[in-house]
């Protein structure tokens, strides 16, 4: 079986709450192998590269916003001026792009096996009140939809976590390159695993 890698970004709201160490904790116990690690200033061109520019994507979180609305009888043209998931996609990813340049971001790599499974499950739901209690974001956050788009923002829900393999190797090349990355053997590995 072959080992997976992850790219976990502590977000703006992460990094000025001061729970970089929490967060980063919760990754490290679970036995995860932290490969690389840095602290960065996000440039517009990083972020537009790191959120897929897909359809497919933008739909995504259209879609989030307005199943969302839709369960609260709330009329998503009052914030967006529009009920096209792609076109509420494209401004939720532009909000992105101003959110993740308001502080440094924590970047870091880790490596298991199932690691992309295990980094989603630690993260919680993307939706911060609907994240379970013991995830991060359950724990550390409580945002919701319509507050966040009634700000014209994204929703403040502290991580990043690749959540496929191909997007996470994707996303560790914009953010790392190779000599940032680390390819050592952990003493846990050892007890972890029957190596
Ligand atoms: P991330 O990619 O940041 O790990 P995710 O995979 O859980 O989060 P995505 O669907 O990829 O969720 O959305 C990327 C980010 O965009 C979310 O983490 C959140 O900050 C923001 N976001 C997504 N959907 C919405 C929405 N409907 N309204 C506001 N912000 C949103
Ligand atoms: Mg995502």
């Amino acid at each position: 079986m072959k080992k997976q890698r992850a790219l976990l970004i502590i977000k703006p709201d992460g990094v000025q709450r001061g729970i970089i160490g929490k967060i980063i904790t919760r990754f490290e116990t679970v036995g995860l192998k932290i490969i690389g690690l840095k602290f960065e200033w996000a440039t517009k061109e990083k972020v537009i590269t790191h959120y897929p520019e897909t359809d497919a994507w933008f739909k995504k979180v259209g879609e989030r916003t307005l199943t969302n609305y839709e369960k609260k009888g709330l009329d998503a043209k009052s914030v967006f001026k529009t009920n096209d998931a792609v076109a509420i996609g494209k401004i939720v990813k532009s909000w992105l792009i101003e959110y993740f340049q308001e502080s440094p971001v924590f970047l870091t790599v880790v490596e298991s096996y199932d690691c992309i499974e295990i980094v989603r499950k630690l993260s919680g739901n993307t939706i911060p009140v609907m994240a379970a209690p013991g995830t991060i974001r359950g724990d550390f956050s409580h945002d919701t939809i319509d507050l966040a788009n009634e700000q014209n923002r994204p929703l403040r829900n502290l991580i990043h976590a690749s959540d496929t393999v191909e997007d996470g190797e994707k996303e560790i090349k914009v953010w790392f390159n190779d000599e940032e990355l680390f390819d050592y053997e952990l003493a846990a590995e050892k007890f972890m695993y029957k190596i």
